[in-house]
């Protein structure tokens, strides 16, 4: 068993502010916004990243559906969903997740 950040979230060992909760899927606020909306999705299952979320397709359809139901659901129409891999690319918790981004234009190519 893992020592994970988003898996205790998950467990609701750590509290988070819960955005929905879906089938196989978890979405709540980032502690940390870098936009007015700022929510990750993570899958409920411990996988390290997206490489680990692609070996599980039913993990890897229920994110994507939850993805959108977070869209649907705050209104966003544009929206930007980011998955860092490796510490290199930015990845911090290594439990997959998707950030969702809106709430503001986003410029692109990014910074
Ligand atoms: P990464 O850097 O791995 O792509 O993203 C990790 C994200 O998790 C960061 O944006 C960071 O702000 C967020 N984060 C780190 N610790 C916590 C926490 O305890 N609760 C919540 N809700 N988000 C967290
Ligand atoms: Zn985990």
């Amino acid at each position: 068993m893992v020592d994970c950040l988003f898996c205790k979230i998950v467990a609701g060992e750590i509290p988070a502010t819960v955005v929905l909760d879906g089938d196989g899927w978890l979405a709540f606020e980032d502690i940390d916004p870098k936009a007015p909306v700022h929510v990750l999705v993570v899958p409920k299952r411990h996988l390290a990243d997206i490489g680990e979320l692609g070996t599980d397709p039913a993990a890897a359809a229920s994110l994507v559906a939850g993805i959108g139901a977070v869209a649907r659901e705050l209104g966003l129409s544009a929206y930007r969903t980011v998955f860092n891999t490796g510490a290199e690319a930015g990845q911090s918790v290594f439990h997959t997740h998707a950030h969702v981004l809106g709430g503001r234009n986003l410029s692109w190519p990014p910074g």
